[in-house]
């Protein structure tokens, strides 16, 4: 290990420690709190995830609930935060990491860690993530997410709502009856989500792994169990099949053509593109991952055309009338706590209106979770999850890279 890497983990047991002592119960906020305790946050706007922009505008906060969006004045009294020059904005939601991933001792891909081991750094990926302003994860998904959720949801572990897919269902689980056995058997082990394999890596190619029968009982059984389905389908092939089985969202999509993503449009099947960070992020670690399974030489050189391709893509799915496209990232190992530079790529690279790389990451992204009526928008009844940033997205979508201040249902979380 190297001595930054070490230091980067003693700085975040340190905060991990902090945050802990902040969130164990009987920590003071700096101001005087309200006797009722609610919290007031005020900045030059709010952007209520939806597409709308409230000048001069702030939220209130109590119980974990917003219990106004108003013109400042007409706030209620309450503990009061003001972010001169920022932005108020729902919490930020990524819809496709991997939070369990991290890199080993020897500093490469861990592969096999010991559950424990696996654990914990979930838990640091999910802090890591939360002080960036994500306060929404879905993970598709390891077996060792739903302890490091509920640990979460208990309340005393700081991190991201986590929603998990525990595991993860391709052409090696075996044909339609044991994809539907394996559907039953996660959603009785508590997975939120099922993650369907139906291609391969688009380092080895992309084509179709699942016939349409397969995918059809797949996401079948997990409607049925009344959960969605999250498919990895890099190619046309793949995704029009998933897309005609009922399945939910269709993560990557690379290669897909104009005709796959009208379809997609036409049965409101959601778009996940994952256009930047995750290939970015492999090329800055490219080190730590070359030799373990396929990621080899080969392998990068198809990411590094891969990737040329997906932001083309990208570009035809901006240009699909109805298309619901979402925010993901696909972070792995390396890549947590960087999730809002995909944001960036997606303008900056990509050319999507900030506005709407915004409403992609909140309303959209909690829609697609099937939480869009309590997450995802700045409104009074939804959870008080919000993040303020410096500046204002719409014109600066970097100003998402700038965190001032993260709440996750009502709590205030420290940022760096
Ligand atoms: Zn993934």
């Amino acid at each position: 290990m190297t001595e930054p890497s070490r230091l980067r983990q003693f700085s975040l047991l340190a905060v991990a420690i902090a945050v802990a002592a902040a969130c164990g119960g009987g920590g003071q906020p700096a101001a005087e709190p309200a006797d009722d305790g609610t919290v007031v946050l005020t900045a030059d706007r709010v952007v209520d995830g939806r597409g709308g922009v409230l000048e001069g505008h702030g939220v209130a906060v109590r119980d974990g609930r917003i219990v106004a969006v108003a013109p400042a004045a007409d706030l209620p009294a309450g503990e009061r935060h003001d972010f001169p020059g920022g932005t108020i904005l729902p919490g930020l939601i990524d819809t496709h990491v991997h939070l369990s991933w991290h890199f080993g001792e020897d500093g490469k891909l861990a592969r096999g860690s010991a559950p424990e081991t696996e654990a914990m750094h979930a838990v640091e990926n999910g802090i890591r993530m939360l002080e960036a302003g994500f306060t929404t994860v879905q993970s598709l998904g390891a077996p060792v997410d739903g302890p490091v959720r509920d640990a979460v949801n208990r309340g005393v572990v700081p991190g991201p709502r986590i929603i998990t897919t525990l595991g993860q269902l391709s052409a090696r689980t075996g044909g339609a009856d044991e994809l539907v056995a394996e559907v039953n058997r996660l959603a009785d082990a508590g997975a939120d989500a099922i993650k369907i394999f139906a291609s391969e890596s688009i380092r080895v190619g992309g084509g179709p792994t699942l016939s349409q029968g397969e995918l059809d009982a797949a996401c079948g059984a997990a409607n049925e169990r009344g959960l969605r389905t999250l498919v990895h389908a890099h190619g046309p092939v793949s995704a029009a099949r998933a897309s005609r089985a009922g399945c939910t969202t269709i993560e990557h999509g690379a290669l897909l053509d104009q005709e796959t993503l009208d379809l997609l449009a036409a049965n409101g099947t959601f778009y996940d593109p994952n256009t930047y960070l995750i290939f970015q992020n492999y090329f800055e670690n490219k080190d730590r991952y070359l030799g373990i399974g396929n990621y080899t030489e080969e392998g990068f050189a198809a990411m590094e055309s891969g990737m040329v391709r997906a932001m083309e893509t990208f570009g035809m799915a901006l240009a699909t009338g109805g298309l619901k496209i979402v925010f993901g990232t696909d972070a792995v190992a390396g890549a947590h706590g960087q999730n809002a530079r995909e944001a960036v790529a997606r303008v900056e690279e990509g050319g999507q209106d900030p506005a709407d790389v915004v409403v992609g990451l909140t309303s959209l992204a909690a829609e697609s979770l099937g939480l869009g009526d309590e997450i995802g928008t700045l409104a009074e009844g939804y959870a008080a999850d919000l993040v303020v940033v410096d500046g204002d997205p719409a014109t600066d979508i970097g100003a998402l890279q700038r965190v001032r201040l993260v709440m996750r249902d009502g709590r205030i979380h420290p940022t760096r």
